[in-house]
């Protein structure tokens, strides 16, 4: 029997990019927000170099847009978005990251982290830099993480049908198992319209995915 979602006052996603905290944990923040919880995002880039949606015009500036719009679908009430480079979080300095979010996590009084499971699951570097920084940052002040996590059978098919390095868990591995509300989710994907109508990968994500998140404790 898996756990439902803790109660807390508080949460931090702590991200890489804008549109991970719809694309990834929108499912896990919007059953946050309806619980009472009070939902912070902390997006370390504003996701400028991706290869999508460039020519629509300046990424740097559409993407952090497209970020406050998801983030009122998701419920989430307050966004800090910071300027490191997208594709280069592993480069920058641990503590800078870690102090961030340690400020972050303060001044809206969370103790609670959410973030993408270690292995980052897409692979991309940028992510797994975010979740070592939640890390961090939670050893730092005593608190915790929850980390969001796909089935293996996921990760394998978008694998084989997309050549990705999608990294996914047993149900063993896992400590909570929630319904979410995708409709809501999706909707908050589409905010993030230079990203999300250019690929067909999130999506296939959510069909495969079914209406059920897995989380894992990283830190109790
Ligand atoms: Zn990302």
């Amino acid at each position: 029997m898996k756990e439902s979602l803790p109660p807390v006052p508080s949460l931090l996603a702590v991200c890489a990019h804008p549109d991970d905290e719809s694309f990834g944990l929108g499912g896990i923040l919007g059953a946050f927000a309806d619980a009472g919880t009070r939902c912070s995002v902390l997006c370390f880039t504003s996701g400028e170099a991706s290869t999508l949606g460039a020519d629509g015009g300046d990424l740097a500036e559409i993407r952090p847009r497209e970020l406050a719009e998801a983030a009122e679908v998701l419920g989430v009430s307050a966004v800090e978005l910071l300027d490191h480079p997208d594709g280069g979080l592993a480069e920058q300095p641990l503590e800078d990251l870690t102090a961030h979010a340690v400020r972050v996590a303060a001044e809206v009084g969370s103790r609670m982290f959410l973030v993408f499971d270690e292995g980052g699951i897409t692979g991309h570097p940028d992510h797994l830099r975010a979740t070592e920084a939640a890390l961090a940052a939670a050893d730092a002040i005593g608190g915790r993480v929850l980390a969001w996590a796909i089935p293996d059978r996921v990760a394998r098919a978008l694998n084989a049908e997309f050549g990705a390095t999608f990294v996914g868990r047993s149900e063993e591995e896992v400590d909570v198992a929630i319904r979410v509300d995708r409709a809501r989710q999706r909707r908050a994907m589409e905010c993030h319209g230079s990203q999300a109508l250019n690929t067909p990968v999130p999506w296939r994500r959510l069909e495969l995915t079914g209406e059920v998140e897995w989380l894992r404790y990283l830190r109790r």
